[in-house]
């Protein structure tokens, strides 16, 4: 099940562009069990029983192949969150905005469903404990970060979340940059998000004719 959910979405992903070769990972959690793409596949070549499984800890339970090279990253995530599913991707504008090393700020409101600004994890070699700690340090309190020079990373309840809030940081990348390149996006002020926020909580009733 978790294996068929790694499939399913490592297809995706690479029909939606947002990996390229074998790049990219993706992990789902069932209590202290995580199913995880493994190294150096093409997302679009997994077959469930190619996906490793291991513990919380980093041992390998199932699967003959090595894990990601990006497992210590989600599993740094694992044991500091509630994230159930962990969606790493090199989408294109989410790596374009990760190389300027700075955060991707509110210019759309459907930002707030990443947490708001979006921070660049400091840059570190792939697959180091030393990248899980960054990337672990920019995600506090949010579903997303951006890793310096590298791509992104989001979180969710489910992996259907997790994948979809990397579609949508990618999307906000790509406002980002396009506005960038005609001008200077505004911001939105923490009084106009506060105002989407009391907005969404409290919706309007349209009372029946
Ligand atoms: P893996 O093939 O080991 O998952 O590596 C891909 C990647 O994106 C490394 O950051
Ligand atoms: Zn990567």
């Amino acid at each position: 099940m978790m294996r068929d959910t790694l499939v399913e979405y490592g297809r995706r992903a690479v029909e939606l562009g947002l990996v390229l070769g074998t790049s990219g990972n993706l992990s789902v959690r069932s209590g202290d069990l995580v199913a995880v793409t493994p190294a150096g596949v093409a997302l679009d070549r997994l077959e469930p029983e190619m996906c490793p499984i291991v513990d919380i800890d980093g041992h390998l339970v199932e699967g003959e192949l090595q894990p990601s090279s990006e497992t210590p990253m989600h599993l740094a995530i694992y044991r500091t969150t509630f994230a159930q599913a962990v969606c790493h991707t090199h989408s294109t504008f989410a790596t374009v905005v990760a190389t300027t090393q700075s955060s991707l700020p509110p210019v759309h409101y459907n930002a707030l469903q990443l947490g708001g600004e979006v921070l660049v994890a400091d840059y570190a070699c792939y697959g180091t404990d030393e990248l899980a700690a960054n990337v672990k340090a920019a995600m506090e309190g949010k579903s997303a970060a951006l890793m310096a020079n590298h791509g992104g990373v989001t979180v969710g309840a489910t992996m259907e979340q997790a994948f979809e809030a990397n579609r949508l940081l990618e999307w906000l990348c790509e406002v980002y940059v396009r506005g960038l390149s005609i001008g200077k996006p505004t911001v939105l002020t923490q009084d106009q998000l506060a105002a989407v926020v009391e907005r969404s909580l409290n919706p309007p009733h349209f009372p029946r004719r």
